[in-house]
């Protein structure tokens, strides 16, 4: 049976900090200068994937864009990005000022509020999870 997205709920959360979004995800110049303060990026073969701005954008990015008019299908494909491709570890800077852990820590919220979420202890790959949440 397919799962059922609370859209109203997203963009409740989404509209708390509506006006930071916008502003975070306006001023990125996709400069990738993010991507070399990031220890993921760095120690995996330099996998796009893993640049900061491209989890931002891939997750809280969608999210605004669509005003939280997802598929159940898309919050899981952000499950991976927002929980194992990111571990909040803080250590990422933007010349923009762009706050890179707080917008996945944004996303992860969304995605916890329709019950989607790391098993750090169950699943394979696990990497430490930090304590910087919204
Ligand atoms: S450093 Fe900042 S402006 Fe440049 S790509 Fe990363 S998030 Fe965007
Ligand atoms: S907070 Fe996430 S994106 Fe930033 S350096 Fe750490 S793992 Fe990379």
């Amino acid at each position: 049976m397919e799962r059922v997205v609370n859209s109203k709920e997203i963009k409740s959360i989404l509209d708390e900090h509506k006006d930071k979004m916008k502003l975070m995800l306006k001023v990125c110049v996709r400069c990738t200068f993010c991507a070399e303060t990031c220890f993921l990026y760095r120690s995996r073969e330099q996998n796009p994937k893993y640049m900061p701005s491209m989890k931002i954008i891939n997750s809280i990015g969608k999210l605004y864009k669509k005003k939280g008019k997802v598929k159940f299908e898309e919050l899981e494909k952000m499950r991976e990005i927002v929980f194992h491709d990111c571990v909040l570890c803080t250590r990422c800077s933007c010349p923009m000022g762009i706050n890179i852990p707080e917008m996945i820590a944004l996303a992860r919220r969304v995605l916890r509020s329709q019950g989607i979420y790391y098993s750090y202890d169950k699943e394979p790959h696990s990497i430490a999870t930090s304590n910087t949440e919204i």
